[in-house]
């Protein structure tokens, strides 16, 4: 299979699009490191969930650099390599800039950046090198539909991710002389626990009405292209931004 002896670190797998991809991967024969932030619960679920052995846990606030550097001394000390960082965890918080207390406003912006961008650029600044060392590696990014054009209230998450898209950009085209290849996946809504609050009710009809395929796209949809993405044969990907979100976008 494409990922036998290929060690994968999917960020947020504990549930969600992350648990999807963490499945996908072990599907495909990756061995998958479950990062998660604080729900060993939920994490120990995905783990059990994997078909085939030598999965593990791993927590980490990617919040936090230096739990960041830890987790992937973490990794690589106990696996020896990170082939694939798949790059999911994120958050997703909605601050009105007119009634938004400022303090709740610049907390939720420094949260929402530490997390959604600075997090993974220093988990690319740490897993990079022994990707290089051994010739070549993998880095895919989950973006958001957000990113593009931006939505009310939703300032900070659609910078975040608009600043993931260019890193995705900028480091596939360092990267690529070294054989490590990077591309950044964009979904629109997906039913996840981030979402539950817009697709229930009759704003996740209009969300539904709105796209041509009348639903919105799986975790499992996403994590097919995340995987495709990372396997052997996309390399001339890299720097792509591909959306996920069943053409609901082009109707916008
Ligand atoms: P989710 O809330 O179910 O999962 C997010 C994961 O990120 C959780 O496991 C959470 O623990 C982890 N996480 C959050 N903050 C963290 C931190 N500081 N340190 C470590 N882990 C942290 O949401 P999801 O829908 O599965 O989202 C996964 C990714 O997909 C996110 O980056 C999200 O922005 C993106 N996305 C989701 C949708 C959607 O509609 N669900 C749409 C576009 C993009």
């Amino acid at each position: 299979m494409d990922f036998d002896d290929q060690v994968i670190l999917v960020t947020g797998a504990s549930r969600g699009i992350g648990r999807a991809v963490a499945l996908r991967f072990a599907e495909q024969g990756g061995t998958v490191v479950v990062h998660y932030a604080s729900d060993h619960a939920a994490a120990e679920a995905t783990l059990a969930a994997l078909p085939g052995e030598g999965h593990r846990t791993a927590a980490a606030d990617l919040a936090d650099p230096d739990a960041v550097e830890r987790l992937v001394a973490d990794v690589v000390g106990t696996h020896g390599r990170v082939d694939v960082l798949v790059n999911n965890a994120g958050i997703f918080e909605e601050h009105p800039v007119l009634g938004t207390d400022y303090r709740q406003w610049r907390e939720s912006w420094r949260r929402t950046l530490d997390t959604n961008l600075v997090g993974p650029a220093n988990l690319i600044h740490e897993v990079v090198p022994q990707m290089v060392a051994r010739g070549g590696g993998r880095i895919v990014n989950v973006s958001s539909r957000g990113a593009f054009r931006g939505e009310p209230e939703h300032t900070a998450y659609g910078a975040s991710k608009a600043g993931l898209n260019s890193l995705g950009q900028s480091l596939a085209q360092e990267l690529a002389p070294h054989g490590v290849y990077v591309t950044t996946v964009a979904p629109g809504f997906v039913e996840t626990d981030m979402t539950t609050s817009h697709l229930d009710g009759p704003r996740g009809d209009a969300i539904r009405a709105q796209s041509p395929m009348g639903r919105t796209a799986t975790a499992q949809e996403v994590a097919r292209v995340v995987v495709f993405l990372a396997a052997p044969g996309a390399e001339a990907m890299t720097g792509a931004i591909v959306d996920v979100n069943g053409a609901s976008y082009l109707r916008t």
